[in-house]
């Protein structure tokens, strides 16, 4: 049983989404109150429909970039779309909510003396050059690419929260998240591993683009939520940024081999066009995690995708 020296009120914007609704719950088995911001941009109330229930959660209809006027003592700010189909559907939107977010979060904070965490990316490296990405690494990114309004969006986001921490003393803690995946990701999210195994189950061919040799580095879900956590909860000085991640790196290639095996599917590999800037390879250097959190990942990739592979075939068994 975690221990619990404060309840807290605690707000989570894009807390119907993927990571958002699993640390809504984790917040909410902590003892605290929670309040579910999000505007179903790359979600669905599905999400947090058992948390409806719970006494002390709140769901509340709103777009992070309209002000934000509730009493809190903590916020988690997740609000973004965060795969690449969803967040270059309307990427002025994108821009604006990481940047008007950011500062919505940010004025909130200044104003309750709150705690505010921001849930920035491994984006900001780029493609990076440096391999594998500790947090001194400036990246490379491109800021006029198709997939800038994220990257670029998130950067800005970063410079806002340590900004608004040297200027006004806001209580600041900046997490880099790498690639994670689990239970909750949306059937039609566009990220790789719901797409290879909802391609699968339902025996179409599995799209790699490029020639699958790029890597990533996946964490699993109840490992990341357990890192932010750790991070909101640390001494004030511990500001990060702090990667969380999974070293575990593969070819994308491999994972798709890996879930055709895992689900004894018989699609064919296809291969599509890469799509414009994407990483080459990305792998976290989380010895800051592990040093100043006492965090590192616990769930393997074999287990992480068991566990995926059971939510996936419960979703298709279902429609
Ligand atoms: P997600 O798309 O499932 O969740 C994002 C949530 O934010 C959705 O519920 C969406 O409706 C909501 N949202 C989007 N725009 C909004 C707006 N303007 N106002 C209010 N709500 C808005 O994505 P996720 O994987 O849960 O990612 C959550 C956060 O973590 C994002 O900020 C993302 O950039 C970051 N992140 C995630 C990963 C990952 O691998 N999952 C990696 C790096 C960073
Ligand atoms: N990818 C793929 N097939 C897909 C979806 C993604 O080969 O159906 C590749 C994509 O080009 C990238 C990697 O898988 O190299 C991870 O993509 P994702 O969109 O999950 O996240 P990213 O790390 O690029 O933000």
């Amino acid at each position: 049983m975690p221990t619990i020296h404060t309840k807290n009120r605690v707000l989570v914007t894009g807390g119907a989404g993927f990571l958002g609704s699993h640390l809504c719950a984790r917040l909410l088995q902590d003892g605290h109150e929670v309040i579910c911001l999000d505007n179903f941009y790359s979600s669905s109330r599905n999400n947090v429909l058992a948390l409806l229930q719970h006494p002390n959660f709140e769901l509340i209809e709103q777009d992070v970039t309209s002000p934000l006027t509730m009493k809190v003592d903590e916020i988690y700010n997740l609000a973004c779309p965060a795969s690449p189909i969803h967040y270059q559907r309307d990427p002025v939107q994108t821009v604006k909510t990481n940047v008007l977010g950011a500062l919505n979060v940010l004025d909130l904070a200044r104003r309750h003396n709150a705690k505010v965490l921001q849930a920035s990316t491994s984006e900001v490296y780029g493609d990076p050059a440096m391999h594998p990405q500790p947090e001194s690494y400036n990246g490379n990114v491109s800021p006029i690419g198709v997939r800038s309004c994220y990257d670029e969006g998130k950067r800005c986001a970063e410079t806002l929260f340590f900004d608004h921490h040297r200027q006004y003393g806001v209580k600041i803690k900046v997490a880099r998240i790498f690639n994670t995946y689990g239970p909750h990701m949306h059937p039609d999210d566009g990220r790789v591993v719901s797409n290879f195994f909802m391609q699968a189950l339902a025996g179409h061919d599995i799209t790699l683009y490029g020639d699958g040799q790029q890597t990533r580095s996946f964490c699993y879900v109840s490992d990341l939520i357990e890192g932010l956590v750790r991070l909101m909860d640390s001494p004030l000085w511990i500001t990060g940024p702090v990667n969380l991640g999974n070293p575990e790196e593969l070819r994308i290639r491999e994972l798709a081999n890996d879930i055709l095996a895992r689900t004894q599917s018989d699609s064919r590999l296809i291969f599509e066009p890469l799509p414009q800037d994407d990483p080459k390879q990305r792998r976290p250097d989380i010895t800051l995690a592990k040093r100043l959190l006492q965090w590192e990942p616990r769930v393997s990739l074999h287990d992480g995708l068991e566990q995926t592979h059971r939510y996936f075939a419960g979703l298709t068994q279902d429609a």
